[in-house]
């Protein structure tokens, strides 16, 4: 019985369109499965604020990655991340062709274009709102990885550049 758990790959709970809405909603935590050697990499993507006011949110993301197959532990802070210009600075001490350097990189194109994962790179979250970091506990939530109130937010805010939130949170099963 243990065995024949384990040996089931899990199935992806996020569709990967939604990797650049998420990614950069605030708090986000995000694994990135290889579906076909299946290793994974754990992802923390956070955003700053103003350090006057805190309430102010600055278009620049810490990113964090876990390369360790436990997720939970070897957090490394892998570089930053600049919104505007989707230009990255790596962290000190890391080096562009490391593996921490090269997974910031692949991350950074994924966001970019979340279409490379199709087919090839499951995308999951852990259960916790990537905007606001508390445990999602909404069935519907499932889908999108966002608390209601925060999902209604982003939607009103995405309604000024007229995206569609419905095709990124389709369930995986359908796409
Ligand atoms: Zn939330």
């Amino acid at each position: 019985m243990r065995n024949q758990l384990s040996s089931r790959p899990p199935r992806p709970n996020l569709n990967p369109l939604s990797l650049p809405k998420l990614a950069l909603a605030g708090r986000a935590v995000l694994t990135f499965r290889n579906l076909s050697e299946g290793s994974h990499m754990t992802v923390k993507i956070k955003q700053l604020r103003d350090k006057q006011d805190r309430k102010k949110l600055l278009p620049i993301f810490y990113v964090y990655i876990s390369l360790l197959q436990d997720g939970r532990t070897g957090m490394e802070f892998a570089g930053t991340l600049f919104q505007e210009t989707m230009e990255t600075k790596l962290g000190r001490g890391v080096q562009a062709d490391s593996r921490l350097g090269r997974a910031l990189n692949w991350i950074v194109s994924a966001i970019k274009n979340p279409e490379i994962l199709r087919g090839r790179v499951g995308l999951f979250h852990e259960g916790k709102c990537c905007k606001c970091g508390l445990p999602l506990t909404h069935p519907e939530s499932i889908h999108t990885a966002l608390g209601p109130v925060c999902l209604e937010r982003m939607v009103a805010a995405a309604q000024r550049e007229e995206f569609n939130f419905s095709e990124i949170f389709k369930p995986v099963e359908s796409i």
